[in-house]
């Protein structure tokens, strides 16, 4: 007889490590127990999903989703984790529908002396396969080749090439890298913790446009990554072509009999929590040279409701004051509230920056 453990010898060590992690905090040995042998259709376990969690003791989610489905299956763990990481999502509340109109926009064409560059980016999954963390090799393959044939659809302005890891020359991706095109060999806690970096680099690549305006990474953290940007502060314009393109891209892996994995309550599904909903993140890459020094910098960046990142993005310092200013949250607002929310927070921003260059005070744009 093999050796077969019951909940309660295999729950986690969440106690005597000094855990901050959030799935720490919620999934209790009762709720373990209820969800111990439960497997999703792809045969994903909890254990899968939590794992970030067990390796990790900072103040992380600690959660990833195996498939579309485990969201479902490991509801209880999911929901609570959702409704702390969106400041409140309950099991009956409902993510608003897409609304990717750029038209209804105010604004949004920035000042290029502040705004340097600007990105928009979503995450998606291909319905009826395995996410990042629990995908095979061969889904991989099949995901990238369902991505790939429907992109090579796309016309106009957008019509552009696959470039695949394994292909590529180390000095090739390197530069694609600098000049933050392209994604780097996943390090960060969430992705190697949950396997999603397995069999590195087979499956993955970029696939872009002729200008690089809009960029597709195949089987990053999350299967697909849809990404407009631009040089300059046209932010509008940049939505304009993210929605164009992620509907065209729509449209055409339909033809194929595809879709992209969504749910009614949760909106798009990705591989982190953290992401349902639009997936969005919008962000502007600022220079403020005086407003960073500021002591109330954090505050202000989180009174807005945005959140700042360094230059390189993620986990990286900001070179020459220039940060990489985004939406923090990605669900309960649609994509066009989200890019509003940047565009409004982007220019308080230039305007607190403005004040501070003229040596007045800012004090009164100061959100409370
Ligand atoms: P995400 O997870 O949203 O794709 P990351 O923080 O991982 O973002 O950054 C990915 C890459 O995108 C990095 O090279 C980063 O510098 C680049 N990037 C993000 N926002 C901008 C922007 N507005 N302009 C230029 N590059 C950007
Ligand atoms: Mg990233």
């Amino acid at each position: 007889m093999p050796f077969s453990p019951s909940a309660k010898q295999n729950y986690p060590d969440y106690k005597s490590s000094g855990h901050k992690c959030m799935v720490g905090r919620h999934l209790t040995p009762e709720m373990y127990e209820q969800l111990y042998d439960k497997k999703t259709v792809h045969g994903v376990t909890l254990d899968k999903c939590i794992q970030p969690s067990v390796d990790n003791t900072g103040r992380i989610i600690g959660l990833v989703a195996g498939d579309p489905e485990s969201y479902e299956v490991f509801k209880p763990l999911f929901d609570a984790v959702i409704n702390e990481k969106h400041l409140g999502f309950g099991p009956n509340d409902k993510h608003p529908p897409p609304d990717l109109d750029a038209s209804k926009l105010v604004g949004g064409n920035f000042d290029p002396k502040y705004v340097k560059s600007s990105r928009i980016r979503t995450g998606r999954s291909v319905k009826g396969f395995c996410l990042p963390p629990s995908i095979s090799r061969a889904e991989r393959r099949e995901v990238e080749r369902i991505l790939v044939e429907a992109l090579s659809g796309l016309s106009g302005d957008l019509a552009g090439k696959y470039y695949p890891l394994n292909k590529m020359t180390p000095e090739v991706e390197k530069q694609l890298i600098d000049d933050h095109f392209l994604f780097q060999k996943p390090t960060g806690h969430l992705m190697v913790n949950s396997g999603a970096v397995r069999d590195w680099p087979d499956g993955r690549g970029i696939w872009h446009n002729v200008e690089k305006t809009f960029l597709i990474w195949i089987n990053e953290e999350d299967q697909c990554r849809v990404i407009a940007m631009e040089l300059g502060g046209n932010l509008k314009n940049t939505f304009e072509r993210f929605g164009r393109g992620l509907t065209q891209i729509e449209g055409l892996m339909k033809k194929g009999g595809n879709e992209f994995a969504w749910s009614e309550r949760l909106g798009y599904i990705c591989t982190c929590p953290s992401n349902l909903g639009t997936g969005l993140r919008c962000s502007v890459h600022m220079q403020l040279h005086k407003l960073s020094k500021h002591p109330k910098f954090e505050d202000i960046i989180l009174g807005l409701q945005l959140q700042k990142r360094g230059t390189g993005g993620e986990h990286t310092e900001a070179v020459d004051d220039v940060y990489d200013i985004s939406n923090r949250a990605r669900l309960k607002k649609s994509e066009r509230e989200f890019v509003q929310l940047v565009i409004d927070g982007v220019n308080k921003l230039t305007e607190m920056e403005t004040r501070l260059e003229q040596g007045k005070s800012i004090d009164d744009l100061i959100p409370k």
